[in-house]
């Protein structure tokens, strides 16, 4: 990479970030912006999301969109097309968190259709409105967010785990097809991240205290921000030949049992 490429490895490029008002997709739609790209913001908090296209420039613009409506998503992508001219790069982002942790045997059937429809099929269908502009161009990136919850059980709803499984298989699924039209498709499975829009000092010093103690790589807290960088190399050039990866950004948590060594120290 030459010294003059680094800090715009978008440079060129048309992004839609789906859940882009907050959070996560709130810091993505900014590195995504810092690196040279032409983002969309599209989200269902219209306050949030139009805010944030105010402070970037004319290259950012916020579009309303529930993903869990087809038409509004199809809609979405062809706005983004007419305005920006193509579509490299679809980060489908948004989601419904968690809830409350609850037996399977108390989880209402409707519990289960809100997270599905708004987690996997609102992004099934960011993934297929994309790939319809993007197969003619025969160039592309596709990204999801999943969880770490793909990764190990018990750390999340049943409803949240079977939504963000999905997403780890529809990758592999996509990037199977579409790999036959040079276009990529990975998800980020982030561990826990103070995100939303009503965080304060108190819930973030609680957060990090909290992480902190349970996360397995100590001296660091992951942020929203680190997700989007995760993002940022995905979307970039750099990652031209990584598809169908679950890129799981969570300080090694999943991969290591620490009950053998808290059960030593105890005896
Ligand atoms: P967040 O609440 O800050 O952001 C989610 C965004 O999605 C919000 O702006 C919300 O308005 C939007 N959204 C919700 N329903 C929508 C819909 N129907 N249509 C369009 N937009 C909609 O939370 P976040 O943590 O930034 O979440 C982003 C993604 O990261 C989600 O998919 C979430 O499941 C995933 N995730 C988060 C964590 C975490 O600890 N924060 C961990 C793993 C995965």
């Amino acid at each position: 990479m030459s010294s003059s490429s680094v800090g715009r490895r978008l440079e060129g490029k048309v992004a839609i970030v789906t859940g882009g008002a907050s959070g996560i997709g709130a810091s993505t739609v900014q590195l995504f912006h810092d690196n040279g790209a032409k983002v969309v913001i599209a989200d269902i908090q219209d306050n949030l999301g139009q805010a944030l296209s105010d402070k970037l420039n004319d290259n950012v613009c916020y579009i309303h969109c529930d993903v869990s409506d087809e038409d509004q998503v199809r809609t979405l992508v062809n706005d983004t097309v007419s305005k920006f001219g193509h579509l490299d790069i679809m980060y489908n982002n948004a989601g419904v968190m968690n809830g409350v942790f609850n037996s399977i045997v108390t989880t209402e059937k409707k519990d289960i259709e809100r997270m599905l429809s708004v987690n996997l099929v609102g992004a099934f269908m960011g993934a297929k409105h994309a790939a319809r502009v993007m197969i003619p161009n025969k160039k592309g990136c596709i990204l999801f967010t999943a969880s770490c919850c793909t990764k190990i059980g018990g750390i999340s709803t049943h409803s949240y785990a079977a939504s963000k499984y999905g997403i780890v298989g529809l990758t592999k699924n996509l990037a199977a097809e579409l790999g036959f039209h040079g276009i990529r498709v990975n998800c980020i499975s982030p561990f826990g991240v103070l995100t939303g829009s009503d965080i304060d000092e108190t819930k973030e010093e609680y957060f990090e205290k909290m992480m902190s103690a349970v996360g397995n790589l100590k001296g660091n807290v992951l942020k929203a921000e680190d997700i989007a960088k995760a993002a940022v190399y995905l979307a970039s050039d750099e990652a031209c030949y990584v598809s169908g990866m679950n890129f799981v950004v969570d300080g090694g948590y999943s991969v290591v049992n620490p009950t053998l060594m808290k059960s030593l120290k105890a005896i």
